[in-house]
């Protein structure tokens, strides 16, 4: 078993400059987005300087709140936070069937910043900021390019094509990241997609919860509910993410009628083991956040090095079926390649089939037969 998880303390009780606004206006504010900054924190290797200074020019923009900087070890390059945050010059590097789009999104387009790859749900992409760069991100071709929060007006002919198509009842509130917007601004949004009859469903994208905890106020909370029904898709992928803060963050939003359900990516070197999976899913669980998804990683370019190969999902799926209760286990998926869908893959169960019998295998190793009905 795990040791507890250590409660961590905010940062925000430690400020060095004086507060302007709510706490988490100060934490987007005073995100690291320097390599000197950066350097000031943690003890960098070449490479990771080389990175983050290669991401101060171009591609995918460096930027990581104190909160989830403070999270990240000083001294150890192999540390599961900085992996997901800190540059490093890997991201140089080409793999083979390297993307810049690798979900098609921009030939799924059907509106400015509406991506519709599915017949009942479609995905808004409100905003191209974070408050931390992942450096995994399915979306470096566009997050951080300096758009910023889309207008209602830019957002108009999305909406639009929404009223226009009744069999899009489901809405990804994406983007970027939807909770690093202004309340009013992200509710009006909300608003406007509430005001569509047949949107039934609205899903909110965000990784707040872990990396900004501090944004999931009751102000907000009380702005959206009313809009309600809304879903929180976030993405906590290691255990050392499962905070004081991100549970306070999680908590409000359930206990306010929010289904809170997680997407963990796979990531080598951070998260592709049973043991951290299990602790991760099992901490997720007591927060009643239900885990949803564990995506294999995109074909992104310049993430190879953070990629697992595909058996590894599988194989660690095999590992946690039957050793984790069933509402802690998540679906693999796999997001192919050119926006062609989503598959879910996982271990086979099933030995051998001839009419009227299967023979299973199941996790204890045994093979059994069902009978189908004559
Ligand atoms: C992933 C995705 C969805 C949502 O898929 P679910 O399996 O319903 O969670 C919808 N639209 C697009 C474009 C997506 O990439």
């Amino acid at each position: 078993m795990q040791a507890p998880l250590p409660l961590h303390r905010s940062p925000t009780a430690r400020t060095e400059r004086p507060r302007r606004g709510p706490a988490w206006a100060d934490q987007v504010r005073r995100a690291v987005t320097t390599v000197a900054e950066l350097e000031r924190r943690l003890v960098l290797t070449p490479d990771e300087r080389a990175g983050a200074l290669r991401a101060e020019r171009a591609g995918l923009p460096l930027s990581i709140t104190p909160y989830y900087l403070a999270l990240a070890d000083r001294h150890d390059p192999a540390c599961p936070i900085r992996r997901q945050c800190v540059p490093h010059l890997d991201e140089s590097l080409a793999s083979p069937g390297d993307l810049d789009d690798p979900l098609g999104e921009k030939d799924h387009e059907v509106a400015p910043d509406l991506v519709r790859r599915y017949p009942d749900r479609a995905l808004l992409l409100a905003t191209d900021r974070c408050s931390v760069y992942c450096r995994f991100c399915t979306r470096s071709r566009m997050v951080g390019a300096g758009g910023g929060a889309r207008s209602l007006d830019h957002l108009a002919s999305a909406f639009a094509w929404l009223a226009e198509h009744p069999e899009v009842r489901d809405v990804i509130v994406s983007g970027g990241d939807p909770l690093v917007m202004a309340t009013e601004r992200l509710v009006s949004i909300v608003a406007r997609l509430r005001a569509i009859p047949t949107v039934e469903t609205i899903r909110l994208a965000t990784r707040a919860p872990v990396t900004l905890p501090q944004r999931v106020t009751a102000e907000l909370v009380r702005a959206l509910r009313p809009h309600h029904p809304i879903w929180v898709m976030t993405h906590f992928n290691h255990p050392r993410e499962l905070t004081e803060a991100a549970r306070r963050a999680c908590t409000r939003l359930v206990d306010a009628g929010f289904p809170v359900m997680n997407q963990t990516v796979l990531l080598a070197g951070i998260n592709d083991d049973a043991t951290t999976l299990e602790a991760l899913l099992r901490g997720l669980v007591r927060w009643r956040v239900r885990p949803y998804y564990l995506l294999q990683a995109d074909p992104v370019r310049g993430t190879g090095h953070l990629r697992t190969p595909l058996g590894r999902g599988i194989e660690l799926l095999e590992a946690l079926q039957g050793r984790l209760t069933g509402i802690a286990l998540p679906r693999l998926i796999v997001d192919t390649p050119g926006g062609m869908g989503k598959v879910p893959i996982g271990p086979d169960w099933i030995v051998s089939r001839s009419p009227g019998r299967t023979r299973l295998r199941t996790h204890r190793g045994v093979e059994v037969d069902y009978l189908d009905p004559r």
